[in-house]
């Protein structure tokens, strides 16, 4: 049986092009094989795909048996779609087209976000410039809004415990509304952190817990190859879980001592300080604990047993079979020895055998990346994709 047959695919002409958004350069005998279509059959749905527009052939593949194949992949002039990121610190704006090719790119980390709805305003307005700013059409399919905060589940509305003070229970959907038609999307950066790490994972269906450690420790969960949101949105929330420490910063979760505010760079940064370290970023958070600073390194080592703890927990409640960890504050090489020490010893080893455990390969831009394969997976949907063939 194919891996498509197992999947339980049709083979319609919605989830032959997800095979090849998925599959780059997958030629018509492979998807004639990955769906147990007959090939004249795939070639004939192909040819409508590409008729459409919505798929190109991309040269002659090696083929291994003598003949030559041609290649399929998204044609990324089919659309274009916008994402904006709302970050203390670090917003931006970027245009992206249908095969997830970032078109424009515009970083604004010094616009304001002290007034919610004029900061929409505001990004919406760069987006609207960059997007005009390159050649091709000047019309975007939806927006991505990539935001650090909790966002509630399916309203979209912002709520806290969030880095961004005056944003709690701010649309951002009802604020873009005022300005575009086109769809809005909005996810927190845990869950886009995650959906970009899916597609590291060899096997399409993994379950994944990515954990993000920076100024706030949040998680992004997908099961069975799927974002996990939770009932409410709240699934992940692992930063504002109880610990049995002393609470180093505040907190607006109804924790007592959360690990948030216990060892989270913010509360290591308070910690390297009260030891005399001179601390002012995360970076130096880094640098610090990966010096020969004995009181630097015992600080880091402890925030990273509390992570792991917590992590722990997680595994045992999710049983993922891949952990990935990313942010800023996994440069940190005795914290990541922590933590992984901690979780090999404190989760079940059913959980933990075969479980994958790595640090991200991502860099700072998975988050953005997520956010293109979240607008992709919505735009390009095996429903939508079926739609726009059975109109045509
Ligand atoms: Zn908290």
């Amino acid at each position: 049986m194919t891996k498509a047959a197992r999947a339980g695919l049709t083979a319609s002409h919605g989830e032959i092009f997800n095979l090849i958004r998925l599959t780059p350069n997958i030629s018509r005998s492979e998807i004639a094989r990955e769906t147990a279509l007959a090939l004249s059959t795939a070639s004939s749905r192909v040819d409508s795909l590409i008729q459409n527009g919505l798929v190109v052939e991309v040269g002659q593949l090696e083929s291994r048996g003598g003949r030559r194949a041609i290649g399929l992949t998204v044609n990324g002039a089919a659309g274009r779609f916008g994402i904006i990121l709302v970050a203390p610190g670090s917003q931006q704006v970027r245009v992206v087209d249908f095969s997830g090719a970032v078109l424009a790119s515009h970083p604004l980390p010094n616009l304001s976000l002290g007034n919610p709805e004029i900061a929409m305003k505001e990004l919406f307005s760069e987006l609207v410039t960059l997007v005009a700013s390159v050649p091709g059409t000047d019309e975007i399919a939806c927006v991505c809004v990539a935001v650090d905060s909790l966002v509630e589940y399916p309203t979209g509305t912002l709520m806290t415990p969030a880095p961004l003070p005056g944003w709690h229970g701010f649309s951002v959907r009802a604020s873009l509304a005022q300005l575009t038609d086109v769809p809005v999307l909005v996810e927190k950066l845990a869950n886009l952190e995650a959906i970009a790490e899916r597609l590291e994972v060899p096997h399409r269906t993994p379950d994944l817990m990515a954990v993000v450690l920076g100024d706030h420790i949040g998680c992004g969960i997908v099961i069975k190859g799927e974002l996990y949101r939770g009932a409410f949105g709240a699934a992940g929330e692992i930063g504002h879980s109880s610990v049995l420490a002393e609470s180093v910063v505040p907190c607006t979760c109804s924790a007592p001592s959360c690990l948030d505010s216990t060892a989270s760079a913010r509360a290591i940064a308070v910690l390297m300080r009260r030891a005399g370290l001179s601390v002012d970023s995360v970076a130096d958070v880094v640098e610090i604990g990966n010096s020969n600073s004995i009181e630097g390194s015992e600080i880091v080592r402890t925030a990273g047993r509390l992570i792991g703890g917590t992590i722990a927990n997680a595994i045992n409640l999710i049983n993922p079979d891949q952990l990935v960890i990313s942010g800023p504050l996994s440069e940190c090489v005795p914290l990541i020895r922590a933590v992984r020490s901690v979780v090999l010893e404190q989760a079940l080893s059913l959980n933990t055998s075969q479980m994958h455990i790595r640090v991200s390969g991502l860099g700072a831009d998975s988050a953005l990346r997520g956010a293109a394969v979240s607008a992709l997976d919505f735009l390009l949907s095996v429903e939508r994709i079926d739609g726009i063939l059975a109109d045509s």
